[in-house]
């Protein structure tokens, strides 16, 4: 069996057409386009790439965005006044600091900060016992670009065995939050987990969220397992001096007994910012009281 590669790419791309399209229709109906702020503390350059495609999806997607960018040494009190604004700016639906921040400021003080109900991000304390009490929030985009690739290709995950591998706050933890939510059978593994093989064995949907380079063997994967990959991770390439971006998962042979697997990249990757639009324009729309027409996002 060569198992079905799930297109994230493809994916993302018509999602992202679809919240442009009710952006659109959100900008007549609200006088104002929705919003999105992205704070970039310092000059790291993987953050700057990552802002930069960030605000371009958002004006693609028929939303304004606003850039804000603080040097390297800005004080944590100016940071959090910068966060104080945007929190009371009617033009900002969503506001997404860049992380890392720079090892002097407290991340955890400046998501606190944020109002969560432009948290877009999902990563408020607010947000997370929202997720995990059952009640509406926001859900952080990587976990929830997974779940809809996983409704999409499985429907009902009702009954199903899921085990994620990896407890993060960002992505371990919400993902099996979702899975259960969906009625899946969940395990959470992680480092101190014994037999990871002979448990991921079990699973009918595998993702796998950890961050060591094709560390998931095709011998772990149950034939017809459906496998989500977020890892990304920087390897020596063939060619000398090169390098190439690998997931969690040894893609060609898992590929040989999954049912479905994502790539990296081209898989989870772009999902993530598809979902972060999706996230703006849902508050958005709540915050201007407007509702969502149909349910479609
Ligand atoms: P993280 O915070 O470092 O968490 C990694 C998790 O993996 C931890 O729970 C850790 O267990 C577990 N782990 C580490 N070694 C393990 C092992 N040998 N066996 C089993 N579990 C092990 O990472 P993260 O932020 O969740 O990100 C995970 C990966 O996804 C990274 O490659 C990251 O680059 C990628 N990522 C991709 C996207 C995207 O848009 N595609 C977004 C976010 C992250 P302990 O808790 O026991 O330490």
């Amino acid at each position: 069996m060569i198992a079905e590669r799930i297109d994230g790419k493809a994916f993302a791309q018509s999602l992202r057409e679809r919240v442009g399209r009710l952006a659109a229709e959100f900008a007549c109906k609200a006088g104002r386009k929705a919003g999105l702020a992205v704070v970039l503390v310092g000059e790291d350059q993987a953050s700057q790439v990552y802002v930069r495609s960030k605000g371009k999806a958002t004006l693609e997607a028929n939303m304004a965005s606003f850039e804000h960018r603080l040097p390297a040494d800005v004080s944590g009190a100016e940071l959090l006044a910068l966060v104080e604004r945007l929190n009371v700016d009617p033009a900002v639906d969503g506001i997404l600091v860049q992380l890392p921040l720079p090892g002097y400021l407290d991340e955890q003080a400046v998501i606190s900060a944020i109002s969560p109900d432009k948290d877009v991000d999902g990563f408020h304390v607010i947000n997370a016992g929202r997720l995990s009490v059952g009640q509406t929030g926001f859900v952080p985009c990587t976990p929830l670009g997974c779940m809809m690739m996983l409704t999409d290709r499985l429907g009902d995950l009702s009954g199903l065995e899921a085990v994620v591998i990896g407890r993060s706050n960002i992505v371990g933890k919400p993902m099996a939050q979702l899975l259960l939510d969906a009625n899946a059978t969940v395990t959470i593994a992680h480092s101190r987990t014994k037999n990871l093989p002979d448990v991921v064995r079990r699973a009918d949907i595998v993702v796998a969220a950890v961050g060591r380079p094709e560390m998931v063997r095709k011998d772990w994967i149950k034939p017809g397992a459906t496998v989500i990959d977020v890892g990304i991770n920087r390897v020596a390439a063939a060619e000398e001096g090169k390098t190439r971006l690998v997931g969690d998962v040894a893609f060609d042979e898992v590929s040989e007994v999954a049912g479905a697997i994502t790539p990296v990249p081209g898989g989870v990757g772009p999902m993530t910012i598809a979902v972060l639009l999706r996230n703006t324009l849902v508050a958005a729309y709540r915050n201007a009281g407007i509702a969502l027409a149909g349910d479609d996002l």
